[in-house]
Formats: C-alpha cells, structure tokens, sequence
C-alpha cells in the first residue's frame, strides 16, 4: 500500500504489534506527513507524539479506530516543542482533565506559555498559522513529568529510556524502546516517507546545530535499535543504513546551500535548488514521484530548510566572509 495520497476518509491505523500502531494524522489532507504513536499495554494508553491543533480530529479518529478512546489515554510524550509534533498537547490536556505530558524538563517552559513558541512560528509561517497548526494553548505545568537524558520510565507494558538527542532542536529527546529495540526519533533522524530510501534532513530554524547533530547520530548508533520509528513518518527496519545517511544528507543541503546562498536575499533560489534535489532523488528512486514528493513538501519543506539554512550562515557569519573576499 502507498500512503502518499490523499488521506482517505476511511483511513485506518498502522498496527506494528498488539501494543504498538501508526495513526496517519492526514495533515493537510494528505497521508504519510505527520504521525502519532499509540502505545497499549498494561491497562495503560500512551500517545508518542500528538501533532499539531490543527490535527487534533483525525487524531481522536484514529485513536477511536485503533480499538480506543481519548478519554482512555493517560500520557502523552513528544520529543520537542515544534507544533507539529507537541502543538495539541495544550488543547488535549485542557479537555482531558487526567492526561499528563512527559517531555524534556528545558523544553516545558515553552509549552507552558506557549506564546513565545507561536510568535517564533509566525514569524516563518505568517497568516498561515493557523490552517497549518490549529489552536496552540498552553500545557498546565503541575501535569508535565519533565525528564532528562537517560531517565528510563514505565509505560504502556514498555520501557523508554529517554536519549538527548539536540542539533534539530536544542531541547530534543528521542525515546529507546528497550524491549521492541525501536528508536523513536522524532526529527533527530531527519525525515523519510513510508516505502522510500531517501533520508531528508528536518532543516527547520532556529536552533540548528549540525555539531551537535553529528553527536546525536553517533548516540542513536550506538543504540544499534533494530527499527526506526519517524514522526515523519513510518516504522523503517533499516536502521542502520538510515542513521549513517543522516549527515551525508545534511552536507548535500549545505553543499548546495554554499553554491546558491550569496546573502541571504537567495532565500528562494535556495528554495528551488532544494526543491529540485528532492524531487531528483525521488526520480532516481522512481515509483510514485510525485507522491513522495507532495508528502515531503507537507512534513519539511524546502522553504523551510532554506530559512532554516540562511539562518545557519547568518550565525556562522558566513556571509560576512562572503563580502570579505
Ligand atoms: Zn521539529
């Protein structure tokens, strides 16, 4: 089955195992962009990511399609505050009384005053915050279970031992899931559509840090977890071929980054050129082209890298040299 479509009125969870499923969010009405993770086991439902406000239906559909209700889920984890994967936690926990939020102990001040965090996405996303993200409120700080790397907690019949993994995100974790051996990474293993090879790097600003990410991918490694489980998007077996083409893939984005990127008015030559790259990659890999591609447009832009790669430079002082020479 392609999931790179049009999200289906009738579109059903991904069942992993008895206690682990795939719920498609359909973000933008489209299928394989954005995922949750239900984890059941032991009387107890968790929810691994919850997507952004603007999926919060589909979400609830799902979750009612997995067998559940989302009254009957306790927890929600998220792996960092981008509201595509922690956006609906405010809005979920003001109507869900006993639902708790477990997530990086630096990361719950953004989500208890959430402002900061939207002021920070308007400024990329402009008058198309809310089609694209929903409602965004805040998470009341007396139900986050914060943790930190290496905290190991119980749940769902499982055990997940949080992992620091930053360079996307300052305050990102990924969670080991010590008994399946699956690592959910969140965006620190880049992105990769369901059914494809091509490992896209989650080039969103404004904390980017490719030395710290080049740690993290050496963590994950070291890890050696037998499956990869993407918020965008998919369970992946080959977890180890994927991890050592995370930061090729990130080198390729800067190589064409330092060809097109003169001053930072290139922005949108750089959007193309990256917009271009993808879709040859998808080519070469063939299949539903432009499937992949629409997916990936929806779960990391090119746009999106390419703010995320100007503000890199800017940082680095990259343009400066520029004029310099
Ligand atoms: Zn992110």
């Amino acid at each position: 089955m392609s999931v790179h479509h049009a999200f289906p009125d009738d579109a059903s969870p991904v069942r992993i195992d008895d206690g682990l499923q795939l719920l498609d969010l359909g973000f933008q009405g489209r299928s394989g962009a954005i995922g949750s993770w239900l984890l059941a086991g032991n009387g107890e439902l968790a929810l691994f990511e919850v997507g952004p406000g603007s999926t919060r239906e589909n979400l609830e559909r799902m979750v009612r399609r997995a067998g559940h209700a989302i009254a009957d889920v306790s927890r929600l984890i998220v792996t960092h505050i981008h509201l595509d994967h922690a956006g609906a936690a405010g809005a979920l926990m003001r109507d869900h009384s006993h639902l708790r939020l477990t997530l990086h102990e630096a990361a719950a001040p953004f989500l208890v005053s959430v402002d900061r965090l939207w002021n920070s996405a308007a400024r990329i996303y402009g008058d198309q915050m809310t089609p694209l993200w929903g409602e965004a409120i805040d998470v009341p700080a007396d139900r986050i279970d914060s943790v930190r790397d290496g905290d190991v907690i119980q749940v769902a019949g499982t055990t997940l031992r949080a992992v620091s993994t930053p360079g996307h995100a300052g305050t990102h974790l990924a969670y080991f899931d010590e008994q399946r051996r699956v690592l959910f990474t969140g965006d620190a293993a880049g992105a990769r559509m369901s059914g494809t090879s091509l490992v896209v790097p989650t080039l969103a600003p404004p904390e980017l840090d490719f030395e710290l990410w080049a740690a993290t991918v050496d963590v994950m490694r070291a890890l050696a977890p037998e499956q990869l489980a993407l918020t965008h998007f998919g369970l992946f077996d080959d977890a180890e071929r994927h991890l050592d083409d995370i930061m090729p893939s990130i080198e390729a984005a800067m190589e064409i980054a330092g060809r097109v990127l003169r001053s930072p008015d290139d922005e949108p030559a750089l959007t193309e050129a990256l917009d271009a790259a993808m879709h040859t990659a998808y080519e070469t890999e063939g299949g539903d082209v432009s499937g992949k591609y629409d997916s990936m447009q929806l779960a990391m832009p090119g746009y999106l890298a390419a703010k995320g790669l100007v503000r890199v430079f800017r940082k680095s002082g990259r343009f400066e040299d520029g004029r310099q020479r």
